[in-house]
């Protein structure tokens, strides 16, 4: 079992110029109020409305050039493949495509988006423990530079349709190494009770059946241990010293191994937790797999895109309730799930110079949709805010706009990419009309 997560202590918070200090492209001054790079939130708040998602453009690039930094500088042959589902916005993939990242997918959507955004299909890794027939059809056709299979039975169902083309898929056979990495149970996902890969004792059989299969060419092993790892680097260290000693062993079977995917799962610091650095994580795959000269591959997801997202949202109006002051917020757990579904800590900063520097004093932070879990944060040393005023909500650029729903029949927010003094709607706001234009009436109702 994942160890249950600490609750945050509020007088501890970090303050408004801590969380603004420690974001390097957020800003704010009497003048503007909280900007993102160059462009105050409240024009974008004017021209779009709220709720909505701004990415910043420069911080993806700096955080993609960090970890290709690192990796490179540890004389690592690596490649990076940012995990599409943390945020799928064409205009975000093509940002990182134009880093020379490659893409880790979970469906063909998500392949395709990669594809759209100019992402090479041999530059793509397609992962996911449950692949549809179609799906393995369109990897092929589409010529994905290797599939990740997580059973032998995916293994059997993909090899009959290469070998029925006379083509061999490139896969790599996901291995669960068995190590709790210390995160939230919602996203550990190397734990021998998790649905994911196999288990690592069977994977020497298992690769060996891989390479018999007519359709098939094994040309790695995959691990992925879970997400928002902040737990120091024992985790990955131990999952990766077990790939490790089982590409000796597939070795010395003479198999061939051409590759090692290690995973995404690096974690940020959404309040204060100490987050490792991708110093730290190039350090450990160099100590453990390092000896094997292989390339390795990375599937980094959150932390790229969580920092340099957040979303923008309106308070409607500020209640006194029972002993608890309440600020309803435009935005709701239909827009950010991720404090309803894991007690995610979300820093929050009012947008208004003059509200940035007013007393403050603890508030709950909600949304309008009808359940308690639509809670922001409870206790949050927040000023009064009137209706109308912007908030912030931190770190959302991951599993934020993609985990979004239209729940409460909302509409899906409006995303907004931010480069440097410039900005553009990169996906308008859902209109009512087409939210409710999609719905059809049987014959006999009409
Ligand atoms: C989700 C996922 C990732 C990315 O995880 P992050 O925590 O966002 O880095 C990488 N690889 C696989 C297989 C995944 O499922």
């Amino acid at each position: 079992m994942a160890a249950p997560l600490p609750l945050p202590d509020p007088a501890a918070d970090p303050s408004f110029a801590e969380l603004i200090a420690q974001r390097p492209h957020l800003g704010a001054d009497a003048f503007s109020g909280l900007m993102v790079e160059g462009v105050p939130l409240a024009a974008i708040a004017q021209a779009v409305g709220t709720p909505t998602w701004v990415y910043a453009a420069g911080a993806l690039r700096r955080r993609a050039r960090a970890l290709t930094g690192a990796l490179a500088a540890s004389g690592l042959r690596a490649s990076v493949h940012y995990a599409v589902k943390a945020n799928s916005n064409l205009a975000v993939l093509r940002v990182l495509a134009a880093e020379g990242l490659g893409a880790d997918v979970v469906s063909e959507g998500e392949a395709r988006a990669a594809r759209a955004a100019g992402i090479a299909a041999a530059d793509i890794v397609f992962s996911g423990v449950g692949k549809t027939l179609p799906e393995l059809r369109y990897a092929l056709d589409e010529g994905i530079g290797q599939i990740n299979l997580e059973s032998p039975e995916e293994a059997a169902m993909l090899s009959a349709i290469a070998a029925a083309r006379g083509v061999k898929a490139r896969v790599a056979l996901r291995v669960n190494p068995d190590v709790d990495a210390g995160t939230h149970a919602k996203i550990t996902t190397g734990l021998a009770e998790n649905k994911f890969g196999v288990a690592i004792d069977q994977a020497p059989a298992l690769y060996a059946q891989l390479a018999a299969l007519p359709g098939l060419s094994p040309v790695g092993i995959a691990v992925h241990i879970g997400s928002q790892i902040t737990a120091g680097m024992a985790a990955y260290r131990a999952a990766y010293a077990r790939v490790a000693e089982l590409v000796r062993a597939l070795r010395a079977a003479g198999l061939p191994v051409e590759q090692v995917d290690c995973g995404g799962g690096l974690g940020i610091p959404y309040r204060d937790e100490p987050a490792p650095s991708p110093e730290a994580l190039a350090g450990a795959i160099k100590a453990t797999l390092g000896p094997l000269g292989l390339p390795v591959m990375l599937e980094p997801g959150r932390w790229i895109a969580g920092p340099p997202g957040l979303l923008l949202a309106a308070v409607i109006l500020q209640k006194q309730g029972a002993g608890r002051r309440f600020l309803v917020l435009d935005a709701a757990m239909n827009d950010l799930v991720r404090p309803a579904m894991y007690e995610a800590w979300h820093g929050i900063l009012p947008v208004a110079a003059a509200d940035l520097v007013a007393p403050v004093s603890p508030a709950d932070v909600v949304g309008p949709v009808c359940e308690t879990g639509d809670t922001f944060a409870r206790d949050r040393a927040m000023p009064r805010l009137a209706p109308g005023a912007l908030v912030a909500l931190l770190d959302a650029g991951a599993y934020g706009a993609a985990m979004s729903s239209t729940y409460n029949l909302r509409p899906l927010a409006a995303e907004v990419l931010v480069d440097g003094d410039r900005f553009a709607v990169v996906r308008p706001r859902q209109s009512l009309s087409a939210l409710l234009a999609a719905e059809r009436l049987p014959a006999w109702l009409a």
